[in-house]
């Protein structure tokens, strides 16, 4: 592992924060609250189920809901599936029709795609070429047998943001189901759910400094609204999801969001002042292109091309300076043209050139201005072999 790479690649994955790590430790070895906290018959089980409701109640203090509302998944990945299949199964007697975006993390649209299989009808909204999903293209989709809306808050690949409140409120008043993956936005953009009216939201713990493997998805109004549970078991979660709960990651999630959220302003002003700095260093140099919203944009995230560059060619000639992402992390290990891009209508050059850098709080100027000198310099070794 090179330590010296710098590491612009935050929105695939963060480090877990140290504060997180000492929560955490709380429930991990021997003598800590490892305890299984469905073994209620005990005093040790009864304290690490007691920890599990403090986490819920501090997590929803911090997201505007309930705590009976907060069902722990193992990510946005789960939460996603579970939004998804969960309310097609239990809903499917009332309506056979869903809508989401062509731009969506592959966990929403191969659950989309699998659910198309089982006699499902999904309508994939086309974003503009901004990146932006048109709340009237939303309206205009809707069906009288519309069960759900699923779209993301940020998008992944560009860091556009999408109008989630003006979706939100116009679901609201036709009755249809609001699903939002909001992965890339919380801990990072203020979320209330008592204000904005969204019936489920995911999230993932270690895209904000939490560790890997727990997330959680929202149900807003759990009580009133059925979900079918993909995993049967111990009957945890209210019956959602079966399983032991992970404690040492439930509170690394908890500690995370507060972490995150006690210091989103502040953050947000910092990682602000970050992406312009990358962006203008850049531009001093080279011939880029910003692909997204640019005034609809989460500063966390910058999708661009150099002119002439492609994407595995600069990723490549930087792998050991700057870490940087084609967009999505690939399973394959081959760099494919981002289908984001792609549905917005970008292409040739500028499709086949996209880079992503992500940004983060604990990013130092200095770093940010090396990783330009180094693609500045990386980009003039390659126009120069040419
Ligand atoms: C990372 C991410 C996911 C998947 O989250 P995991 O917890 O890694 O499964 C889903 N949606 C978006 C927008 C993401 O950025």
């Amino acid at each position: 592992m090179d330590m010296n790479v710098i590491y612009l690649d935050t929105a695939s994955s963060t480090p877990v924060a140290q504060e997180v790590i000492d929560v955490m430790l709380g429930y991990l070895g021997a003598g800590s609250c490892y305890y299984n906290p469905s073994s209620a018959g005990h005093i040790l089980g009864q304290q690490a189920a007691d920890s599990v409701l403090e986490a819920k109640s501090v997590i929803a203090n911090l997201l505007g809901c309930h705590s009976d509302e907060v069902i722990f998944t193992s990510g946005a990945t789960e939460a996603n599936n579970l939004a998804l299949r969960g309310i097609a199964y239990a809903h499917a007697a009332t309506g056979r029709h869903l809508v989401t975006s062509l731009i969506e993390h592959k966990s929403v649209l191969e659950t989309c795609h699998a659910l198309e299989h089982k006699g499902f009808v999904v309508t994939y909204l086309k974003p503009n070429s901004h990146g932006r999903i048109d709340p009237e293209t939303v309206q205009k989709a809707l069906r009288p047998d519309t069960l759900m809306v699923s779209l993301q808050y940020i998008n992944n690949e560009t860091g556009v943001i999408q109008p989630i409140h003006e979706i939100a409120a116009l679901l609201e008043d036709a009755g249809v189901l609001f699903h939002v993956d909001a992965a890339q936005a919380v801990g990072k953009f203020a979320i209330d759910l008592e204000k904005t009216p969204i019936d489920l939201l995911s999230l993932s713990a270690h895209k904000f400094y939490g560790p890997k493997g727990i997330g959680c998805l929202i149900i807003r109004n759990r009580r009133y609204l059925k979900l079918e549970p993909m995993l049967t078991g111990g009957g945890q979660e209210f019956g959602l999801r079966s399983g032991t709960l992970p404690t040492h990651q439930i509170h690394g999630l908890k500690a995370a969001l507060a972490l995150a959220c006690n210091c989103q302003t502040k953050n947000y002003t910092h990682v602000c002042d970050l992406k312009r700095q990358f962006i203008e260093g850049l531009q001093q140099s080279l011939s880029i292109k910003i692909h997204g919203d640019v005034a609809h944009s989460s500063p966390y995230i910058v999708n661009f091309s150099v002119k002439g560059i492609s994407t595995e060619a600069l990723i490549n000639q930087l792998s050991a300076a700057v870490a940087l992402s084609s967009g999505s992390a690939c399973s394959s290990g081959t760099i494919d043209p981002s289908y984001v891009l792609r549905a917005m209508g970008i292409e040739g050059e500028d499709l086949y050139g996209a880079v992503r850098a992500s940004f983060s709080q604990y990013h130092q100027y200095s770093e940010i201005s090396a990783a330009v000198r180094h693609i500045i310099s990386a980009v003039q070794r390659m126009q120069e072999l040419e």
